[in-house]
């Protein structure tokens, strides 16, 4: 039987109604998608228990005997029909509080029946509410084993179409097989790591007989999903290695070691001393860099790019950072000049709102090679932007870029430059190696001396008292403090009104202050003028909408007030908070919430006045939302085309995925074996449903 081609429709119980609803609902067309649509769990129905046993702590249970009569009881609302049920040995009542004629036309007294239910108590007595009553004898499924539970959806449910019309299919399918499930992956592979194979995992994902079997199906086909992932990802890789020759930068001259000697402010932490070798190394290897360079808010990512892109320009190249916001650009521009001040190198600033006779002045000096260091956003990436010879390439907070955005800047140089990419979300390990499993990958896990914890205090918006006091302190030292409201795209006027009021009752509230205040409505000249008043120092208070996010850095600024923090994920609280601490001074970070808050949100505040460390946080927020909402993820659709693995769960098996995968290339690096031709097959085949997720940079 063609599995992938036979429609689902034909199958018996199915029908062309049936069939549509499952393609809608759960993208299931084919034979092939039902065997692959697994059930969210399963529910051991292997044990029976005697009457008496029960008891109002138990979960499921299932039970199995005869209904001795029916009694209708209660008034009203409170009208419920109770079956009195025995095995023989107790009794217990089944209660039903609608569907009352039905269920006594469906169940007949003296028939032998299953019951499945959760016991509860009730004025002393033992009952079971809308039990799943089914008779003894007519249970071929896998009533008596391990029961599966398939997602359905509020349509599914309305046209009757349940979790067990699926189990039918299913069970059904499986009936009807004629031959094994031919195997996806090399005979040599499923033997070397004893697993089960493919037709065995499939049987027993869906029916299995005991929980030992779940597992062994469960890791076979976990360890599946992630294998091909990671030999797309390693062969793309080898790939591209072979084809791009990298420019070979020998040379660490007159720039870098003026600036080191020079120029540079501080000592460079022990971190950032390591990443920059493991760039130099790189860039002088004759291959292409391409490089993820992690590194804590405030653990100083900025010189590291500063000094890598120094050495390109040591070596003849021209080099460029891209930045996602106007803010950090103008940041990084400004950074720059001063650090590189007295050495000659031009750098420019290149923003969608450089126009005219400026713009015109550095894309010819970028041509002509003039212009050496380009700061800037997307503009960038415009066709008209063109280089003499561009050998490095940063980009700042790639999280924050689309996949195809990074992919341009690949094609500003006949030879590819060198990619360095940074970003202060931290992604645990088995995300990185899935997501970014084609770059190397450096961390800076250190932060500059001297800097202490940022101390987090979460707060109920109705003690604004307290908060002032807290704030005063901090102002009358000669600190500032940002004041941050979220905003949410779908309600922007919403938020923009938030932060207006805000901005109002805290020129009220503290008259004695200056008050900057900037967000993403307003025209950039206005906004760099706000900044810059808060830069300067001229004001002490920036209320702002999360456009300072990422990258601003203010070192006199002590304080972060975070107004409705409960609308904010982990990630994101993790990255406000970041823009202090970031002098020598003890700095706080205020989580205003209201009084009333979920579980979840609870629990993330709890965390952020817990650690600082962004790894733990990343850790945390992978585990409290899966790694399909994370940064990052979303755009890459990994997380989306894995079935059964989690990526936060499933760390080993990553690990182990891509070890076989590794070594299955080493030892055939184009797969041309005979026993690896069933490995080119389901690549081809995966390939033509799973987005390209695998070219990230
Ligand atoms: P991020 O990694 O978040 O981009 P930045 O590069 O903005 O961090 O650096 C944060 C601050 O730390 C900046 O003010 C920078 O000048 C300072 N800094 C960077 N490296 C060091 C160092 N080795 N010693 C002291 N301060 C440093
Ligand atoms: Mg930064």
């Amino acid at each position: 039987m063609d599995l992938e081609h036979q429609d689902v429709k034909y199958l018996p119980g199915v029908g062309p109604k049936r069939a549509k609803l499952l393609a809608d609902e759960l993208h299931v067309c084919t034979l092939h998608d039902l065997l692959y649509c697994f059930p969210y769990k399963h529910i051991d129905r292997t044990r029976l228990y005697y009457v008496h046993e029960l008891t109002a702590d138990m979960p499921y249970v299932q039970i199995r005997g005869q209904i001795l009569s029916f009694d209708v009881e209660g008034e009203g609302r409170k009208r419920r029909l109770v079956a009195h049920f025995t095995d023989g040995q107790g009794i217990v009542d089944l209660v039903w509080f609608n569907g009352i004629k039905y269920v006594m036309s469906a169940y007949k007294t003296r028939t032998d029946y299953i019951v499945f239910g959760r016991p509860n108590a009730f004025n002393g007595r033992i009952n079971i509410a809308h039990p799943d009553v089914e008779p003894a004898d007519s249970l071929r499924l896998n009533a008596m084993g391990m029961q599966p539970y398939y997602n359905t959806t509020d349509k599914m449910k309305r046209a009757g179409l349940n979790s067990r019309s699926i189990e039918h299919f299913t069970a059904t399918l499986f009936e009807s097989l004629k031959s094994e499930i031919p195997e996806t992956l090399p005979a040599y592979l499923v033997k070397s790591l004893q697993m089960v194979s493919l037709d065995e995992a499939l049987r027993h994902i869906h029916y299995p007989t005991c929980a030992e079997d779940l597992r062994k199906a469960s890791f076979r086909l976990k360890f599946e999903e992630l294998f091909y992932i990671q030999l797309n990802i390693l062969r793309y890789t080898r790939d591209r290695r072979n084809r791009y020759r990298g420019n070979v930068f020998t040379r660490v001259g007159a720039l870098f070691h003026g600036f080191y000697e020079e120029k540079l402010p501080f000592e460079l932490t022990g971190a950032q001393k390591r990443v920059i070798r493991e760039i130099r190394r790189d860039m002088g290897s004759g291959r292409q860099m391409n490089r993820l360079l992690q590194g804590d808010v405030g653990s100083g990512k900025t010189l590291v790019a500063l000094m890598s892109m120094l050495i390109a320009l040591d070596n003849g190249f021209q080099a460029c950072i891209m930045a996602p916001t106007e803010i950090l650009a103008e940041q990084h521009y400004a950074t720059f000049c001063q650090m590189l001040s007295g050495l000659p190198v031009r750098v420019e600033l290149l923003t969608g709102t450089v126009k005219g006779k400026r713009r015109q002045g550095i894309l010819e000096g970028l041509e002509q090679g003039d212009v050496q260091i380009l700061v800037g956003t997307h503009a960038v990436l415009e066709d008209t932007v063109r280089f003499k010879s561009l050998g490095m390439v940063v980009i700042d907070e790639q999280h924050r870029f689309g996949v195809a955005q990074r992919a341009r800047l690949w094609t500003k140089n006949v030879r590819p430059p060198h990619v360095l990419v940074m970003t202060a979300t931290p992604i645990p390990r088995t995300l990185a190696m899935t997501l970014y499993g084609d770059l190397d990958v450096s961390v800076i896990d250190e932060l500059p001396p001297g800097r202490k914890p940022i101390q987090t205090i979460h707060q109920f918006d109705n003690r604004r008292e307290s908060l002032y006091r807290g704030l005063r302190a901090q102002l009358n030292q000669g600190r500032q403090a940002y004041v941050v409201y979220p905003l949410i795209k779908e309600s922007e006027k919403m938020d923009i009104k938030n932060l207006e009021e805000g901005y109002e009752q805290l020129c009220h509230d503290l008259p004695e202050y200056k008050i900057s205040r900037v967000h993403g409505k307003m025209k950039a000249a206005e906004k760099e003028a706000e900044m810059q008043d808060f830069i300067s120092g001229k004001t002490q208070i920036l209320v702002a909408t999360t456009v300072i996010e990422v990258g601003v850095n203010v070192p006199n600024a002590s304080v972060m007030v975070i107004e409705n923090a409960e609308r904010f994920g982990l990630a994101q609280l993790h990255q406000l908070r970041g823009r202090v601490g970031r002098g020598a001074d003890q700095s706080y970070c205020i989580l205003v919430t209201k009084f009333q808050l979920s579980a979840d949100t609870r629990k993330r505040i709890q965390i952020m006045t817990e650690t600082n460390d962004g790894f733990e946080i990343a850790e945390a927020d992978l585990k409290l939302r899966g790694p399909g909402d994370l940064e990052g993820t979303q755009q890459s659709g990994v997380a989306f085309s894995l079935r059964l693995a989690d990526l936060a769960r499933d760390g080993q098996i990553v690990q182990l995925a891509r070890n076989m995968a590794e070594s299955v290339l080493d030892a055939d690096p184009n797969c041309a074996a005979e026993k690896n031709e069933i490995l080119w097959k389901q690549l081809a085949k995966l390939r033509k449903t799973i987005v390209d997720w695998s070219a990230i940079s």
